[in-house]
């Protein structure tokens, strides 16, 4: 019970964009999010919470849900890493680390519902939905154009992950998949606000694609 609660007030203190939560002696915090921005998930502490969750069943648009969400956050694992070798920023390194947990996040509820692993025998940069193949193949060429154009592929991907959480989310009443949902919510928005924040250092500036630019706004500068 204690673990629920906690789980909880995690969910609110995500939604309040603190850094940490969750944690005390007996656990560690859920989220945790670096001096860059980068938010990344406990695998252990998932595990913890997701254990005092009941199993509810799962509706086909869930299911589904599932197994885009585990493409998408792979996605950006995958495009990040690439850049990372090629851009030796600690905004890339750091990111792409908090996107392979994003990743095993949504595993973590395949597995409990027994649901397939898409990715299942895939090595990186591969993907079952050709729709993700052809943008790992496109924000890749792109991010090797130049420091400023991986920069902004990284805000176009936290744009396109906020723009289908989001409207995934209406879809879907499991508490467990809606408490992963929410962090990924809120860690994109964190991960916007840094890929952006490098860009305006390095002299680029970025005009949003798949949001309105009120709701671009109201990430970059939260109320
Ligand atoms: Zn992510
Ligand atoms: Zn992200």
């Amino acid at each position: 019970m204690k673990t629920r609660l906690l789980s909880s007030a995690c969910a609110a203190f995500l939604l309040a964009g603190l850094a940490a939560c969750g944690g005390n002696d007996e656990s560690p915090p859920l989220v945790t999010v670096d001096a860059l921005g980068a938010s990344t998930m406990n695998m252990a502490a998932l595990g913890n919470t997701m254990a005092t969750y009941p199993l509810a069943s799962l509706s086909v648009a869930e299911a589904a849900s599932l197994a885009f969400m585990r493409e998408e956050e792979q996605l950006a694992h995958d495009v990040y890493a690439a850049s990372a070798r090629l851009w030796s920023l600690p905004v890339f390194v750091n990111i792409t680390a908090s996107e392979a947990t994003h990743s095993a996040a949504i595993k973590v509820l395949l597995d409990r519902y027994q649901q397939p692993d898409p990715l299942a025998g895939l090595p990186n940069g591969t993907f079952k939905t050709p729709a993700f193949q052809a943008l790992y193949t496109s924000f890749v060429a792109t991010s090797q154009i130049s420091l400023i154009e991986a920069l902004k592929v990284g805000v176009e991907i936290e744009e396109l992950d906020i723009r289908d959480i989001t409207a995934q989310k209406a879809t879907i009443d499991n508490a467990d998949i809606l408490l992963v949902y929410e962090h990924l919510l809120s860690a994109s928005r964190s991960h916007l606000r840094a890929f952006l924040k490098v860009l305006a250092q390095q002299g680029g500036t970025y005009v949003p694609k798949y949001i309105s630019q009120t709701e671009f706004n109201e990430i970059v500068n939260p109320q």
